[in-house]
């Protein structure tokens, strides 16, 4: 794709509350940063978005679309071919019914449906060519669950151009994301090692492959009733390659980001294992370190205090610390990889994936 470039992430399609930007005094190697701040604090952000969205409210202050200029210097129509010459050649609406709205994100919706030929239930994320923010990572929707299967990550049927939608078919994760679980219900130490064993067998299949996926947090695993724990959202990705090994823009959600992102220095894969780490202490917490701080401010401390630890009141294992204190690293080259945390201790305390079933019904009844 000669005018795809993983590095760009996109705007959320709701207007931002506030947009915030770090002058030089703040970060000085940052000079033109900006995130905007989402009433739910978990959406994610990224450098490119200061320069679209300022310019977008110089225009004018309505909610206009800010994309309808071409982007990378290549016009709507270009772009659409190049989606279409990816994407399965049939029309999936004969064979979809019952749909269902059943989530919603910055790129579109999420619907639940009927496939007839199989009679399976199935999610249908439809995104609106027309209305990203950044659409060339519509790229990372069609190609990376097809390219890249496992029995972690939420494996996608088909994908297709529907008029001026893209449709991806994918399986339906029933029992929604590890977010509705860590904000409602306390996890047993068996039970986190067991999420953390599948999501580490995830990371550790896309890692060997290079891929970042730069968006870790409880929002993107998602879950299915006998408790099988899968990674899903990967319209943040990053592919490296031996042309570019590191990657050096800001992208992720504020609480999650690793210290050297937000630092801005080159960064790999092993910046989804201090996201991982953040997600420990949602699975203790509830929440991750700082959440009651404003993203900027959170995202400061996250570059200039010592590497965040469970609170002192969680009643933790020394197991269960001791794997935090090697995600959550200040210095990247010091951190565990995905392959090494398999091995870990609190890793073996992992059951068989239907202990976190009861979760799901207690969540169910809540
Ligand atoms: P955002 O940018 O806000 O993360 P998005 O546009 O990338 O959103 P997703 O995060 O992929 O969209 O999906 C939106 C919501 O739909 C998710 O929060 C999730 O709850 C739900 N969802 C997505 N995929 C599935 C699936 N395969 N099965 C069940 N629910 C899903
Ligand atoms: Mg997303």
């Amino acid at each position: 794709y000669p005018f795809y470039d993983s590095n760009y992430a996109p705007l959320p399609m709701k207007k931002p509350q506030q947009v915030t930007t770090f002058g030089p005094e703040d970060v000085n190697r940052n000079p033109s940063f900006s995130v905007s701040i989402s009433p739910t604090n978990r959406i994610p952000v990224n450098n490119q978005m200061n320069a679209t969205y300022q310019q977008s409210s110089q225009q004018s202050t309505s909610a206009a679309p800010l994309n309808q200029q071409s982007e990378g210097g290549v016009s709507y129509e270009e772009f659409r071919k190049a989606i279409s010459a990816l994407v399965d050649k049939t029309d999936p609406r004969p064979d979809l019914a019952d749909f269902k709205l059943i989530g919603e994100g910055s790129t579109g919706v999420v619907q639940a449906a009927f496939k007839v030929s199989t009679s399976q239930i199935v999610a249908v994320k439809r995104m609106d060519l027309r209305k990203q923010q950044r659409r060339e990572l519509l790229f990372n929707e069609v190609s990376i669950m097809r390219d890249y299967q496992h029995p972690n990550i939420v494996h996608m049927h088909s994908s297709h151009l529907v008029g001026n939608e893209l449709w991806v078919v994918m399986e339906y994760m029933e029992a929604g994301s590890l977010t509705d679980i860590v904000t409602h219900v306390r996890m047993t130490e068996p039970q986190i090692a067991t999420v953390c064993f599948q999501v580490l067998r995830a990371l550790e299949y896309l890692h060997a492959r290079r891929v970042i996926h730069r968006d870790i947090k409880s929002d993107s695993i998602l879950l299915k009733r006998d408790g099988t724990v899968k990674v899903s959202d990967f319209g943040f990705c990053g592919q490296l390659s031996d042309e570019y090994p590191k990657r050096r823009s800001l992208v992720g959600t504020p609480y999650w980001t690793a210290a050297e992102v937000i630092a801005r220095e080159p960064y790999d894969t092993l910046a989804d294992i201090w996201s991982f780490g953040i997600m420990l202490v949602e699975m203790v917490e509830g929440e991750p370190p700082y959440f009651d701080d404003q993203p900027l401010q959170a995202m400061k401390r996250i570059r200039d205090e010592p590497a965040p630890r469970f609170s002192s009141s969680a009643r933790v294992s020394h197991e269960l610390n001791h794997l935090l204190s090697r995600c959550v690293v200040k210095d990247p080259r010091d951190r565990a990889t995905a392959r090494e945390l398999l091995q870990h201790p609190f890793i073996s305390k992992m059951q068989h994936p239907s202990c976190i079933a009861p979760l799901i019904l207690q969540i169910q009844n809540k």
